[in-house]
């Protein structure tokens, strides 16, 4: 067994939520983050039962958010729909949603404006949060992304927006580190040292592949492109994280290849970063 999760997303084209479940079972994964429509394709109910049934761990729920909307009732609706996430990700046995935030309000230049949305869409799903026991994770996302997925781009402004929500640090909202998204930051090290072990709820492993021919589905795999992830990994542990880290590749080139390969691969290339992040040398 290794202590990895396969986020769902690594074998999309390839494997069903079921064949994804048998597929950790099958390489020895110990845990799954799994993705909303794969969950409501199997149907809720089923979905718990079968990760119950497969002894398998949840990392997070996939993902939630998508806040800025141009009209009050979107807005509502935006709401609702993730505080139906959360509702699921408690029954699937996920004590995290992952939240991509949202990026512009489509035709809008209010970049400021898009972002109180993001907080204020947050805010209004803290109560049922804290009441179905899910903890909210912000993944702040590569800026090349700020107009059309997400406006949150900094470990920095997370963090922000975090102590604005809670003050208090109770561990009900915090981050979702992505070795994809944050790399290049400057500040990534100072930054994974003030979030600290209460908001530190995950860590997504690929890598960034030089030249990077799509933002979003051109992931590299572990240790095919540039980012120094057994040094992140290092980041990761001192700065009080002991959760389970995830395989997270969107990849054309990953899902064209055999999903029981792409385990393989992943499998093999994880171990090493995992010894920086579970054990100090
Ligand atoms: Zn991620």
């Amino acid at each position: 067994m290794i202590r990895l999760a396969l986020n769902t997303a690594t074998t999309r084209r390839q494997w069903d939520l079921r064949e994804a479940i048998e597929g950790c079972q099958r390489h020895g994964f110990t845990a799954i983050a799994p993705w909303r429509d794969q969950v409501e394709a199997l149907g809720v109910g089923n979905t718990a039962r079968s990760i119950r049934d497969a002894g398998l761990e949840v990392t997070g729920y996939c993902r939630g958010g998508m806040f800025p909307a141009a009209t009050a009732t979107l807005r509502k609706a935006a709401i609702h729909d993730n505080q139906r996430m959360i509702s699921q990700a408690a029954e699937i046995g996920a004590p995290v949603l992952v939240l991509v935030c949202g990026g512009l309000v489509e035709g809008s230049r209010d970049l400021a404006g898009a972002r109180q949305m993001v907080e204020d869409g947050i805010a209004s799903i803290m109560d049922e949060a804290r009441s179905a026991g899910v903890r909210l994770a912000i993944e702040p996302l590569h800026p090349m992304q700020a107009a059309d997925r997400s406006c949150i781009n900094t470990l920095d402004q997370a963090l922000a927006l975090c102590d604005r929500l809670d003050p208090d640090t109770s561990g009900l909202v915090g981050v979702a580190i992505d070795a994809y998204h944050l790399w290049w930051d400057p500040q990534l090290e100072t930054q994974l040292q003030r979030a600290g072990s209460n908001r530190l709820m995950g860590f997504h492993l690929c890598d960034w592949l030089v030249p990077t021919r799509h933002l979003v589905t051109d992931r590299g795999m572990m240790g095919d492109g540039v980012i120094d992830l057994p040094g992140m990994a290092d980041s990761m542990r001192r700065a009080g994280y002991d959760g389970t880290a995830e395989v997270e590749i969107f990849s054309d080139h990953w899902w064209s290849r055999p999903a029981d390969e792409v385990m393989k691969v992943c499998r093999q290339r994880a171990a090493p970063i995992l010894d920086h992040l579970h054990h100090p040398s």
